[in-house]
């Protein structure tokens, strides 16, 4: 096999290919490297592209990843690697340290690119635009948006410039974008995968999950960024199973709900048809598909933005010109130094939600706004309770349309963010939450199919999601760049 189609390889052929000989993990990296230098300049996947594209491996470890390389959201802290979130006010910012999922990608004998991928400034935003590099293209369609806020994590694995990829998902950050750019993406378990070194959004909502080719680089990946972590008061204390054992399973009598809240009035009818087809598919694999209700799920968003934005006013707090990045120049005194610093340094979005989550949290107002919207969360958690107490697995789209031009909703921030309205729930409920390719529409954008688990179920969506994968070959099209 020439060594030019490598970067279109999975993981794990990959690792095939390694084990017997027949390429080197320094091709591997050769071939992606050059199919960065002649794509990136349309799809801008990556930020800080200079001519050298490095990165750091520790060499054979437990070699499960063994000379793959992976690229990496700009809010992971990577050791000697800016980690700008994408901000301004984050600009030139180098951590000490790595992440848990960085450093266990390095035990692994994975090779993390230097290079970070593009992302909504601070993850906040459904669309790469509010970013301060500016946005990332669709691979499929580069006019159009890859969905956000990992948008260049998904970009970079649809257009074949990455491997596989890590993002974070508060609100469907991981699955929006991977159902836009028609790859895989994974939200794990609220406590499933350490937050030690993903800089904060909304602390109990931040998930980091693998965007790859397919379901089983997926289960893979997971296997190698599962698991309790000290160093994240957050992580759970459960065993982490072999997500690969998930794979080739047949799914015959598995109970799928199918949430009739989810097929509204307003989502593309092309959407629809791709995922009632994938439903179709589902029953036809002897899965039993039946309608369930999820009665809570139009406070989702309402709740969303007023918990999300409360988290993420306070998290941002540390963001002053002190410690981090950027300063401002010759203020007239500290207090000026502080407000000239957020001021130059954050983007509109990023001030515009510091401004809720602060009111929210306002004496007169906590208890209107903050404290009914953790009481809402509540059901809509146990309505995800009471639905699993009869299905092994809830099915939905993934978003209620195909990705959008840019610049279609950048102007209107509640269109935006209405874009989520099938992903928030997830993450307010902490479950687990994938999305894959299931169709494309006439115009030929990817479709995303969301499959929602029981907390600590990632096995059971990846076993469902493998079987309808198989059966049908959605991740063989390839975006033409
Ligand atoms: N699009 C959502 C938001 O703007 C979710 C972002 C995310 O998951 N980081 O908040």
């Amino acid at each position: 096999m020439p060594d030019t189609v490598l970067n279109s390889l999975t993981a794990v052929n990959l690792l095939d290919k390694l084990e017997k000989g027949a390429i080197s993990s320094g091709a591997i990296l050769e071939d992606l490297k050059s199919r960065i230098a002649d794509k990136d300049g349309k799809v801008k996947a990556y930020v800080r592209l200079g001519p050298q594209i490095d990165g750091v491996s520790l060499g054979v470890q437990d070699s499960q990843l063994k000379g793959i390389p992976v690229s990496v959201k700009d809010n992971i802290c990577t050791d000697g690697f800016n980690t700008e979130c994408c901000s301004s006010i984050l600009s030139g910012f180098t951590p000490p340290y790595d992440a848990t999922v960085i450093k266990k990608l390095k035990k692994s004998g994975a090779f993390i690119l230097a290079l970070k991928t593009n992302m909504d400034e601070f993850a906040f935003g459904s669309s790469t635009e509010n970013s301060c590099f500016g946005p990332t293209h669709n691979p499929w369609d580069l006019d159009c948006v890859t969905g956000g806020s990992s948008g260049g994590s998904a970009a970079a694995v649809a257009a074949d410039e990455a491997i596989f990829a890590l993002g974070s998902d508060t609100g469907g950050s991981i699955r929006q974008p991977a159902a836009f750019c028609g790859v895989v993406g994974m939200k794990p378990t609220y406590g499933r995968v350490s937050r030690y070194g993903l800089i904060a959004f909304a602390s109990s909502l931040d998930q980091i999950g693998p965007f790859t080719k397919d379901i089983a680089d997926c289960a893979l990946v997971m296997n190698i960024i599962s698991g309790h972590d000290e160093m994240d008061s957050t992580s759970a204390n459960i065993e982490v199973p072999d997500y690969t054992e998930s794979l080739g399973k047949d799914i015959k009598g598995l109970r799928i709900g199918i949430p009739k809240e989810y097929f509204i009035d307003g989502m593309d009818p092309q959407v629809k048809l791709a995922v009632e087809n994938a439903i179709q598919r589902l029953r036809s694999l002897g899965a039993v598909c039946s309608e369930v209700s999820l009665p809570h799920t139009k406070y989702a968003v309402p709740v969303y933005y007023i918990v999300a934005t409360a988290e993420a006013s306070s998290n941002l707090a540390r963001f002053d010109g002190v410690q981090y990045g950027l300063r401002a120049k010759e203020p007239s005194g500290l207090i000026d130094m502080y407000c000239k610093t957020r001021g130059q340094g954050f983007g509109e979005e990023a001030k515009r939600r510091i401004i809720l989550g602060t009111f929210v949290l306002s004496h007169g107002y906590y208890d209107a706004y903050y404290l009914r919207a953790l009481k809402v969360r509540t059901l809509i958690r146990r309505d995800f309770d009471k639905v699993f107490k009869d299905f092994d697995c809830i099915v939905t789209p993934t978003s209620p349309t195909p990705a959008f031009k840019i610049g279609e909703k950048s102007s209107d921030p509640l269109k935006m963010y209405l874009s989520d309205i099938y992903t928030i729930s997830a993450n307010l409920a902490g479950i687990p939450a994938l999305s894959m390719p299931c169709g494309f529409t006439k115009c030929g954008l990817p479709v995303g199919l969301q499959l929602l688990g029981k907390a600590f179920d990632e096995k059971m969506i990846l076993r469902i999601a493998h079987a309808y994968e198989q059966s049908e070959g959605w991740r063989k099209i390839k975006p033409k760049l």
